[in-house]
């Protein structure tokens, strides 16, 4: 189902709960036939007990809600916030309530509501509407960010204690925000990159926001690879952020707005498949076709740049990948990425990659697919929760005794690599891409 098949008017008529959002999920509501088999599954029911905590619990909130029997009251907001939309409690479904689209509607009536205070509502949109969803606001920003990495003041503040004095949650949370990269991924490739040889494939690839800027070596990885495995990749220069974080929140309007430029800037060009190495960006980039099915310009094209959306590893599965031909002798643990796992169901292709790597020891992760802590920004507001998900994540990184431990998101890599640091584990966290490229370089 399309997520505008149920629109308000459907809601209209029974009380008007929520007022001019659409709620195309509100027969996944009606699904729900509360047998809480999701309950084990969801983080946040775990760490409180509390029913309203739960996925079961937040669709009666939910249906309340959108049948006027409930206003949005604080409460309300909070739990739905205190989701962390990890989507695991899709998997549990049995009835295939598809929870993600219902805690998102939620979120944007709201967001439209502004049922947050000012402050909030004032961080939300400068950080998603005026640095996310703008390349050059946000590389700016990065600038800024790094020369106080780098620049001498983060050291200072943190060997004379000031900061921990002034702001002790600043200072917890500066170690959560991901080092800036010295040159920027856009910055360090042409718009289009060729194979030695003939191509066979000719792909796109999604360069991201935060990834551009933070993750520019997962995101040169990721191109070697490609190239590696004879594509052609087109990386579109005017390419902005996908809009995941932005819809996430509850930013319906600017997620729109940046699938809208995303679809007119890739469809420029000519390619077989978008890869995209972010489990977030690929998860949302999926659902473009249903975020703008009710936009006549650009429905069918939003469809399909989603069909053609594919996760770095099932497009390299798909294409049969070249193996590396040296042993990479490691030991490693795969961690599942929520928007990976759950929300795009992907869970045998990476483990198909790592397993076809000769020399690696391939041990099981505990609860893989249970959430880190990081979901977005997730771990920045709800920070205590976060690192209390975060404690449990990292024991079972540490049963584990791998030498690498792989996911495929950059929220889940900089989480983690906080873990290792503020539970004192060894370790490496690294992207699949990452790995997958020393182990091409390799020649032990
Ligand atoms: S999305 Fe995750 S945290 Fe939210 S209700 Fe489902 S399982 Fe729980
Ligand atoms: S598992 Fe599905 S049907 Fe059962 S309570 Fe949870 S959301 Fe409802």
């Amino acid at each position: 189902m399309a997520f505008t098949d149920v629109h308000i008017s459907t809601v209209e008529k029974k009380k008007n709960g929520f007022v001019g959002v659409d709620i195309p999920s509100y027969d996944f509501i009606t699904n729900c036939i509360h047998c809480g088999l999701c309950l084990p599954a969801c983080p946040t029911y775990t760490l409180t007990g509390l029913e309203k905590s739960s996925p079961r619990g937040r669709i009666r909130l939910i249906k309340a809600v959108a049948d006027g029997d409930l206003e949005i009251t604080q409460g309300f907001v909070d739990e739905m916030h205190f989701c962390l939309d990890c989507q695991a409690c899709e998997t549990a479904c049995p009835a295939g309530v598809k929870y993600g689209s219902l805690v998102e509607f939620a979120r944007a009536q709201i967001y439209r509501q502004q049922k947050v205070s000012w402050l909030e509502k004032g961080l939300k949109w400068f950080f998603f509407e005026k640095v996310l969803s703008s390349k050059r606001n946000l590389k700016r920003a990065a600038k800024a960010l790094r020369m106080y990495q780098r620049g001498g003041v983060e050291r200072i503040l943190n060997k004379t204690g000031i900061l921990k004095m002034l702001a002790p949650k600043m200072a917890k949370l500066q170690h959560l925000s991901p080092r800036i990269n010295e040159k920027f991924f856009d910055e360090s490739f042409p718009e289009v990159v060729r194979p030695v040889g003939n191509a066979q494939h000719r792909v796109a690839f999604l360069s991201g926001c935060i990834m551009n800027v933070a993750f520019a070596d997962v995101n040169r990885d990721t191109i070697e690879v490609l190239l590696h495995n004879g594509c052609e990749v087109v990386v579109p220069r005017m390419q902005e952020c996908c809009g995941s974080l932005q819809a996430h929140n509850g930013d319906f309007e600017t997620a729109r707005k940046l699938a809208r430029h995303n679809i007119d800037v890739f469809l420029q060009h000519d390619f077989e498949a978008i890869v995209i190495n972010s489990a977030g960006c690929g998860a949302f980039m999926k659902e473009y076709g249903h975020y703008l099915a009710d936009d006549r310009q650009y429905s069918e094209r939003a469809s399909l740049l989603s069909r053609k959306v594919k996760d770095l590893t099932e497009f390299l599965v798909s294409i049969d990948f070249k193996k590396p031909g040296h042993p990479f002798n490691k030991r490693v643990a795969y961690h599942d990425a929520c928007h990976l796992a759950h929300a795009q169901r992907i869970t045998t292709e990476p483990r198909a990659i790592l397993e076809a790597i000769p020399g690696i020891d391939l041990v099981d992760l505990p609860e893989a697919s249970w959430c880190c802590g990081s979901a977005g920004i997730y771990n920045v507001v709800h920070y205590e929760d976060s690192m209390q998900l975060l404690s449990r994540k990292m024991k079972n990184v540490e049963s584990t005794h791998a030498e690498l431990i792989v996911a495929s998101n950059p929220g889940c890599i900089a989480q983690m690599k906080y873990g290792l640091d503020l539970f004192e584990c060894t370790g490496e966290i690294i992207h699949l891409a990452t790995l997958l490229n020393r182990a091409y370089a390799s020649h032990d």
